[in-house]
Formats: structure tokens, C-alpha cells, sequence
């Protein structure tokens, strides 16, 4: 039986490349009753990998509990958690770490980036071993509910190779009780930044002006899109190699238009110059997140209903972890209780 597992770092508010690479497809893969179980989780043991004020971590968790519920996850038919509120996450990561290669580590991109950005680290004494280790915890989180479908964006599909190799060596090791993940990607699998057209939009980024928050003012959606570089050849036509500012801001008006093609999107938008474009642009977005943004926030005004709603989607996820954990346990023969 199908079973879909996603998760999203509490790292802030979710940003439109979030929520058009992964958090759209959460949502429509619970509406298509094509899935079993469908199990949404807010990775908090992931987000300690940065480390920050640990009010800042639960402030922002129950922000993303909102913006989640906002966009449209419904928690009588998916079960959305947070991730530390299962402790069988942490127990797979462990007995996972065990028969996973340090090599293996060593080849995650993020990772390499890591290290040649470590300058900047000296201040907390070096790399985190956490953020090393990282994928044998996200690979934990899509085995522990032996999850086929994962739908993220496109900067994961390196870590959910591991997760496929880690499952495949699990399974040689010791029995086959894993299925292979398979990743889900929507057409705009990855948003660039409003700052930089050559990096990712991520909710971390220091620059606020670099992406679009889901809760983000109308008036601050049009000025980051007004702001966000273009080229000046004339004419507006879709070729992310060398127009890489207009063809991602193609891709978000395509795919909030639910166009196939972003190339379309550039064709009705053939004879208008970068001003007009980034108007139709925008009008695209405000239409699309004022929504949730309002929602967002009456969710965000009842905080007790909200934490009840995670607390009872968490029991239902930690019968089915513990579950888990107890075949996992007994495979690997420790006791199960
Ligand atoms: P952080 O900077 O804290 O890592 P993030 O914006 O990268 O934040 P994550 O919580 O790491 O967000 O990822 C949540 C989901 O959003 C993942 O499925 C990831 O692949 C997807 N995603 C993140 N950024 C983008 C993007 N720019 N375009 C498409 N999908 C994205
Ligand atoms: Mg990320």
C-alpha cells in the first residue's frame, strides 16, 4: 500500500519555493485519495542542526504548523507532527548511523558546501556533527513509516538516494523490511532566489528580500518581485541558461497558474517588457497567498486548538513509529518492549 512521508525544517516561515516544490504537492496528494496513510512532519530534530534561541525554534514550529494547515493539509486526513514528538526517529537514526559508511557522508553536495563555507563557522568551534549526519536522520524519518512516495523539491533528491542505498543495506544486512522511497516533484521543483538567480529560495537566507514568505504583505510581495534581477534583452521568453532572473519568475507564475509549461506563460506574456511582467507576476502571488496568509493567521490566534490538533496527530504517528520501531528492534535484535 502506498504511504506518502514528507517533512519541512521549522526554520522560519515557509517560502513560495516551499510551497511550490513541496508543500502544493502535500496537498494534492492527500486530495487525490490515490495514497494510504500520508504522514506530514515538522523535522524539529533537524532544525537544532542550526543551532538558534530555543524560544525562536518553538515560536517558529507552531508557525509552521499554521502555514502547513494554511496550505491546505487537513489533520483528519494526514497526520501532521512534529518530528521530536516521535521518539522512534531518533532510535532508527541511531541503529541506521550503525551500519552507514562515513564515505557515504562525505558525498553529500550540502555537506561539501558546508565545509567550503566552514570559515564562517569558527564561531561555534567548527562543523556540527549533526548537520554531518544528517541524512541517516532523514533517512530514518521516510523508513520508520515505511514510506514509497516522497514528495519534496528538487535540492533533496540527493539525500533520498542515500535514503534509498541506506534502505537497500538495511534490508542485505539484516531482512527486507524496507520498500524503496520513490520522490514525488512537482513541474517547479526549484525556486531561485529573488537575490541570486544561481542559488535555491530558502527560508533561511539572512536576506528577507531573497524570497517570499507565505505570510508576507501584499505590498511586500510586489516590492521583493520588483526588485528581483531580470536581463535586458527585449521581450520576454523562457531559457533558464541565459535569462535565469525572467525564467524563474516564469516558473512561479506558471505554476500558480497551473500551466504545464513555463514557456507558455512566456508566450502570453511575449510583448510586454520586465515592468509589466513582474506585475502579472506578482498579482499571481498575492492572489495565491493572501488565502493562506488570512488563515495562517486565524490558526495562529488560537494557539491552544492549535497545539491540541498536533498533539492528537502525534499519538496516531507514534502507534504507527512504535510499531515500526519494534520489527526494526527485533531485526536488529534488541529487545522490544
Ligand atoms: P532551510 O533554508 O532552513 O533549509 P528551506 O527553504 O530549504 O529551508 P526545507 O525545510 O529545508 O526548506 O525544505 C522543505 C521542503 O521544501 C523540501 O521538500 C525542499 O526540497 C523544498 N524546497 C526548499 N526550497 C525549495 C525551492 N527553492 N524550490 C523548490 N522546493 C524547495
Ligand atoms: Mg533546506
Amino acid at each position: 500500500l502506498a504511504r506518502v512521508f514528507s517533512g519541512i525544517q521549522p526554520t522560519g516561515v515557509p517560502q513560495l519555493g516551499n510551497y511550490l516544490g513541496s508543500l502544493k504537492n502535500w496537498v494534492t496528494m492527500q486530495n487525490s485519495g490515490q495514497y494510504g496513510e500520508l504522514f506530514y512532519s515538522i523535522v524539529d530534530l533537524h532544525a537544532l542542526t542550526v543551532p538558534r534561541d530555543p524560544r525562536v525554534l518553538r515560536k517558529e514550529t507552531m508557525e509552521m504548523a499554521a502555514a502547513i494547515i494554511a496550505c491546505g493539509v487537513d489533520p483528519q486526513r494526514s497526520v501532521l507532527f512534529r518530528q521530536s514528538a516521535v521518539p522512534a526517529h531518533s532510535q532508527l537514526h541511531w541503529a541506521l548511523g550503525c551500519i552507514t559508511p562515513t564515505g557515504w557522508l562525505n558525498r553529500m553536495t550540502q555537506w561539501k558546501s558546508k565545509l567550503q563555507s566552514q570559515s564562517e563557522l569558527q564561531s561555534q568551534g567548527g562543523l556540527l556533527t549533526g548537520l554531518f549526519t544528517y541524512p541517516i536522520l532523514m533517512s530514518a524519518d521516510v523508513l520508520l513509516y515505511r514510506a514509497t512516495h516522497i514528495p519534496v523539491g528538487e535540492d533533496q533528491v540527493q539525500h533520498l538516494e542515500f535514503a534509498r542505498d541506506l534502505a537497500t543495506h538495511f534490508n542485505k544486512t539484516y531482512a527486507h523490511l524496507f520498500p524503496l522511497p520513490q520522490v514525488i516533484l512537482t513541474r517547479s521543483k526549484r525556486i531561485m532566489s529573488l537575490k541570486d538567480s544561481s542559488r535555491k529560495m530558502s527560508k533561511s537566507d539572512p536576506n528577507d528580500l531573497s524570497r517570499i514568505n507565505l505570510n508576507d504583505s501584499d505590498e511586500s510581495i510586489r516590492l521583493k518581485i520588483r526588485r528581483a534581477p531580470t536581463d535586458s534583452i527585449p521581450g520576454i521568453t523562457f531559457d533558464p541558461e541565459s535569462r535565469p532572473g525572467v525564467s524563474n519568475l516564469l516558473s512561479i507564475y506558471a505554476a500558480l497558474k497551473d500551466m504545464p509549461d513555463p514557456g507558455e506563460a512566456a508566450q502570453a506574456m511575449a510583448s510586454m517588457n520586465n515592468k509589466q511582467m513582474k506585475d502579472a507576476v506578482a498579482s499571481a502571488v498575492v492572489d495565491a497567498l493572501a488565502p493562506i496568509r488570512d488563515r495562517m493567521r486565524r490558526l495562529l490566534d488560537d494557539p491552544s486548538h492549535l497545539e491540541q490538533t498536533l498533539r492528537d496527530n502525534e499519538a496516531r504517528a507514534r502507534d504507527v513509529a512504535e510499531q515500526s520501531w519494534r520489527e526494526i528492534a527485533q531485526c536488529v535484535g534488541l529487545p522490544h518492549y
